[in-house]
């Protein structure tokens, strides 16, 4: 896969959506990922960063005890296996962001933050500290369902919290789940209001309060926790697909004489958007997102729009693309050693699809990727072209 240069990453921070923090990774010129990584390796945040994974604590799940886990939630300090991140990026990156150890760059702010949260032992105490005994840890074998249950009781509600956190009130009781989005870094914004309604409480046993602690919620909120949690919770994810949308063609003219593009890539109830790029009717995108990939994984929808400041959004045209045979591809090759390049398939250009020409599936670095190149549907005009690359659940 070509990786074209780009030095302008000026933008990263307007990536939003899950895993858009692999975008500096992915934009950046060098061509491999391993060598890329090799290179990091030597670089302080990285290995500070590795021998904190070797803690003790640190050597299994912090919610479901699997062995060596490589994600870490940096929202709560705690290293996590690919099967509880998938659920802690179906929460949201504003209660869980969730990056690599080993694919994610990490600068020296984010380890030194992770440093003092004090690592999977020590947030555990405080976010496991009232777990009922009615209520069981789920276990490396758990089904996605009991995992999703677990962790958004751990971190989105904090039914569990330790009661000592709660008389300092890390968390604002008085807000439902969806006005959460204050909560990024959430343990230390409280107001003085809620400050008060914690030392109301204060003096209550502590099983109690945990319970209490959902209770003092609204009961339309925690509706609406469970509602998107069965919605969440009920998907096993088998991977993780990095989406490269490397840019448009011809597209639809939406404004008086260009347009100002977008494209959202959505995978199930997951979605991730890319930067806007302004008067560009042939924009480049060449940007990395992230997506996890559910067990029957539907088609990849793809979205183009163009950004009004004043009005909503144009459409300026959609496709879908079938990611099956690339998953195939990648289940196939996911242990093989081979070196050397090589062609594994293709998704055939049909008229049934929207595709310009053959998807070729490659097998490039030990990596299964495919080249799409969509015809934009219901639209006048308009061709978008995407890599595909799948990461697999040993990554
Ligand atoms: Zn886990």
């Amino acid at each position: 896969m070509e990786m074209s240069a780009q030095q302008d990453n000026s933008n990263l921070n307007n990536v939003s959506g899950s895993g858009s923090c692999l975008y500096d990774l992915l934009s950046s010129d060098t061509p491999s990922w391993s060598s890329q990584r090799d290179r990091w390796k030597s670089s302080g945040p990285r290995g500070r960063l590795e021998s904190l994974m070797r803690q003790s604590g640190n050597r299994f799940c912090a919610d479901c005890g699997s062995p060596d886990p490589k994600w870490v939630s940096t929202s709560f300090g705690v290293f996590i296996c690919i099967k509880c991140s998938g659920i802690h990026r179906s929460l949201g990156v504003h209660i869980s962001k969730v990056l690599s150890v080993k694919l994610d760059e990490w600068t020296d702010e984010q380890v030194d933050s992770l440093v003092n949260l004090g690592g999977n032992t020590v947030v555990n105490k405080k976010y496991e500290a009232c777990i009922p005994s009615n209520h069981k840890k789920p276990k490396q074998s758990s089904s996605s369902e009991d995992r999703s249950d677990f962790i958004r009781r751990k971190y989105e509600l904090l039914q569990f919290l330790d009661c000592d956190e709660q008389l300092s009130c890390p968390f604002p009781l008085s807000h439902g789940i969806n006005s959460s989005s204050s909560q990024t870094n959430s343990s230390s914004n409280n107001t003085g209001q809620d400050k008060k309604q914690c030392e109301k409480q204060g003096n209550k046993n502590r099983i109690g309060q945990a319970f209490r602690n959902s209770w003092n919620r609204k009961d339309s909120d925690y509706k609406a926790a469970k509602k998107s949690n069965s919605l969440a919770g009920m998907v096993e994810f088998v991977g993780l697909i990095k989406v490269n949308v490397v840019k448009g063609t011809n597209l639809a003219v939406r404004d008086v004489m260009t347009s100002d593009p977008y494209v959202i890539i959505a995978l199930g109830h997951q979605s991730v958007k890319t930067r806007v790029i302004k008067n560009n009717l042939n924009p480049v995108w060449n940007e990395s997102l992230m997506l996890s990939i559910p067990e029957h994984a539907p088609p990849l929808k793809v979205l183009v729009y163009d950004k009004d400041t004043f009005t909503t959004d144009d459409f300026m045209g959609e496709a879908e693309i079938d990611i099956q045979p690339l998953l195939t591809a990648a289940k196939a090759y996911e242990k093989s050693t081979i070196n050397e390049s090589m062609q594994l398939g293709k998704s055939v250009a049909s008229k049934d699809n929207s595709l310009v020409k053959d998807g070729i599936i490659t097998l490039e670095d030990g990596m299964v990727k495919q080249e799409i190149s969509l015809r934009l549907q219901n639209v006048e005009r308009g061709v978008l072209e995407i890599e595909l690359e799948c990461v697999p659940l040993t990554q």
